[in-house]
């Protein structure tokens, strides 16, 4: 079990954070096959990750049975990355009503990640211009990219987007302090087989990119209310890419499942 607070530095918007008590940390627990509790309980075939309000505590548990590559500094990154889910996301800022949940069928036809290497690569040219010191990147392979996935895939990536990319740079920041090619060495072999990497790793590109034109606390503030990413890219490097979030609410309370 570890305590984990949220860096103001790396998440400039911590202050909004609704902690539930005077307890301004997260509980995070490493789940274990043979747990009592349900909320403890993980599977012993894959990787699960959970949150939840348990009483005036907010709890992330880790099942990691399958195995993590990178020891201790692999447990740290993912309990600040969960951290950040529940503490500064559900609890810190809005959600767009379309990324409350996603579709099952859509997370098991898209979960590995190949659908999105054109649109990941468009990502990789303009982060290695940016930063090379371009003042403007061209666009238009991220546009074409995002326009030609099909339906349920854009639709899956816009919600993974919405969660993950910010997760993502943050525990980046607060275990990698701007280290990008350590990061994406850990990040690529973090899991074994794991083809969707390329998300996470994207996500961090787009923060450095984001940060390359705008304060940290400019962006982070459009993200904590609500908007994407992407939306915040598109808007920045004015890409033609419309993202349809519809309206942001506040989540009261996350239960246990
Ligand atoms: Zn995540």
């Amino acid at each position: 079990m570890a305590e984990v607070v949220i860096d103001a530095d790396a998440w400039q918007h911590a202050s909004r954070i609704r902690w539930p008590s005077s307890e301004q940390a997260v509980v995070v627990y490493e789940g274990t096959t043979d747990a009592d509790s349900e909320l403890l309980r993980v599977d012993a075939e894959r990787h699960e990750f959970r949150f939840a309000q348990v009483g005036d505590r907010l709890v992330a548990v880790m099942g990691l049975w399958p195995g993590v590559n990178g020891g201790d500094r692999a447990r740290e990154f993912l309990a600040a990355h969960e951290s950040f889910h529940i503490a500064a996301q559900f609890y810190g800022g809005r959600i767009p009503l379309a990324y409350l949940e996603v579709d099952p069928i859509l997370v098991r036809a898209y979960a590995e990640g190949r659908a999105f290497d054109g649109f990941y690569d468009a990502i990789d040219t303009m982060h290695a211009e940016v930063a090379r010191g371009a003042e403007d990147v061209d666009c238009s392979a991220l546009e074409e990219t995002y326009a030609a996935l099909e339906e349920g895939a854009r639709t899956y990536l816009n919600y993974k987007i919405f969660w993950e990319w910010p997760a993502e740079f943050y525990s980046y920041s607060v275990t990698f302090a701007g280290r990008l090619g350590e990061y994406e060495a850990f990040r690529a072999r973090l899991f074994p087989d794991d083809t969707g990497y390329r998300l996470f790793t994207a996500g961090v590109k787009v923060a450095r990119m984001l940060e390359a034109k705008l304060p940290r606390a400019e962006w982070q503030a459009q993200v904590a209310d609500g908007r994407s990413m992407l939306a915040v890219l598109a808007a920045t490097y004015q890409c033609r890419l419309v993202l349809d979030e519809g309206p942001a609410v506040t989540v009261v309370r996350v239960g246990i499942p």
